[in-house]
């Protein structure tokens, strides 16, 4: 449909152009400098009717789901993005003062649980965090206005296959780890580093389609086993360069260094965010006395230990989504009566990094005559990991209070060059409006040609071409065998 042919497409064009016209430089977007001034969000008041803190099975997590989308359909709206491979639907919830419609100039964002289907800790703190959602929207201001605000999409189980093979008190272990192929789900994601060869899941395939029909600005993928939040790169270039013998790729797999992104400071500061805003997680206790303490409850991925086809790396490489992982049990799949106080130590963490997707710089890309540019491309500069525009212009980018230029292509337009500003308190609206590109005279035998802004690729990746492509070679000898076996040992330990 034709956005001019409705009247509601014509309001929303009013608007756009009203803001075009009115904050066509960086300015800053007063409805959302509330977060700061807001009180601290109320506890929630569970409500053992609607959802006690126990295990929910997938049919007792889908009638809850469906209960709730018709008890607040202002607020909730339920979609499946696929099935498992024994069919079982892998339920998002929306939940948003705006649940069917995306909110043009207001982000997207998403949390994912139980990837690994004995860890369900956070299976069941999205449920609760829906509930809360839903019972908090009226009474509590911090909650309202991050529904007024925010589109969020909750997936409380990425694999529920898995999940039903798992055993209730099992803190450790691989029982239910993997889908029902028995794939470790957050392995089987495309590797900027390495080439992954593993056969792509109807689970993870979903996700796939999923994150790259909505821009989500902002994730979090909760896992158990520790007590950290880990940031990317949780792959590396690196851990290869030692294959000469088995002694070797041991000690490269367990003196892992760190893989940063260019947005290392948003990434730390975002686990940062999660970890002080928890009960626990800042204090940087080891669950045992065998496995690491974390400096402030926060690592970098590769650092903790490096691995091939994760789901957060895919989020932030492929669509510049921030997608941390929320390790936040010791215990894998601990009994249910703990489970009040996994929520009394998340609540307030759960809350509170949603709302970092407003901080930053937000705005449109224009052409000329004011309508939005779909696709564009934009790069922070000094950032080499870059995002487009949706549909509507819109792009956001989380950053931290600095001055920053920002890079921004489109076929058919001249590039431009912008300067803002970020600063703490809101974040920076940035309107910017490209120019067709000139025609170049004399370029190209028949038809005319049109000068082509420099060539942007579809997603920037980070410095050059992939790695992986010079070494493929080495992946499949028998000491790399070694290594991914110690590997996966290792992670079946940990998180
Ligand atoms: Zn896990």
């Amino acid at each position: 449909m034709i956005l001019r042919n409705t009247i509601a497409g014509q309001v929303l064009l009013l608007l756009l152009y009203a803001r075009h016209t009115f904050f066509s430089s960086a300015k800053t977007v007063a409805s959302e400098q509330l977060s700061m001034a807001l009180p601290e969000p109320r506890a929630y008041l569970p409500d053992a009717q609607n959802l006690d803190f126990v295990y929910h099975d997938h049919e007792e997590l889908t009638r809850f789901l469906r209960a709730t989308s018709a008890r607040y359909p202002n607020l909730t709206a339920l979609y499946s993005i696929g099935k498992s491979i024994q069919g079982r639907d892998l339920w998002v919830m929306v939940v948003s003062s705006s649940p069917y419609e995306h909110m043009v100039g207001k982000p997207d964002v998403k949390y994912v649980g139980n990837i690994h289907g004995n860890e369900p800790v956070g299976r069941e703190m999205l449920l609760h965090l829906i509930q809360y959602f839903v019972s908090s929207y009226n009474t509590d201001q911090y909650v309202k206005w991050l529904l007024d605000n925010t589109r969020i999409h909750i997936l409380p189980t990425m694999n529920p296959d898995g999940y039903a093979v798992s055993k209730e008190g099992t803190c450790d272990g691989g029982q239910g780890r993997y889908n029902a192929r028995g794939f470790d789900l957050n392995r089987n994601f495309p590797d900027y580093f390495k080439q992954n060869n593993k056969r792509g899941q109807p689970e993870t395939d979903a996700v796939k389609d999923w994150i790259s029909k909505i821009q989500f600005v902002l994730s979090g993928s909760l896992h158990g086993g520790a007590l950290v939040a880990s940031y990317p790169y949780d792959n590396t270039p690196n851990s290869r360069i030692c294959r000469s013998s088995a002694l070797c790729a041991m000690f490269q797999t367990y003196s892992a260094a760190p893989s940063l992104t260019p947005d290392d400071d948003v990434f730390k500061h975002l686990s940062l965010v999660y970890a002080r805003n928890h009960a626990k997680m800042s204090r940087g206790v080891a669950c045992k006395s065998a496995t690491p303490a974390f400096e402030n409850g926060i690592t970098n991925g590769a650092a903790w230990y490096p691995l091939t086809g994760g789901m957060q790396d895919y989020n932030y490489v492929w669509y510049g989504c921030m997608e941390i992982t929320l390790e936040i049990s010791c215990c894998k799949f601990p009994p249910a009566y703990e489970l009040k106080k996994y929520w009394e130590d998340n609540q307030l963490s759960l809350i509170k990094f949603l709302a970092e997707a407003h901080r930053g710089v937000q705005g449109f890309v224009f052409d000329p005559a004011g309508m939005p540019i779909e696709r564009a491309s934009i790069k922070i500069k000094g950032r080499d990991v870059g995002f487009q525009t949706t549909k509507y212009g819109e792009f956001w980018r989380i950053l931290l209070p600095g001055y920053y230029k920002a890079e921004v292509f489109a076929e058919g337009y001249a590039p431009r060059e912008v300067e803002f500003v970020i600063v703490e308190q809101h974040p920076t609206l940035l309107n910017v409006t490209l120019q067709a590109s000139k025609r170049v005279e004399g370029v190209g035998a028949g038809g005319p040609s049109y000068y082509r802004p420099m060539q942007a690729p579809q997603h920037y990746r980070p410095g050059g071409p992939p790695p992986y492509a010079a070494a493929a070679s080495t992946e499949n000898g028998i000491f790399s065998t070694i290594s991914n076996g110690l590997n996966s040992l290792y992670s079946n330990i940990f998180g």
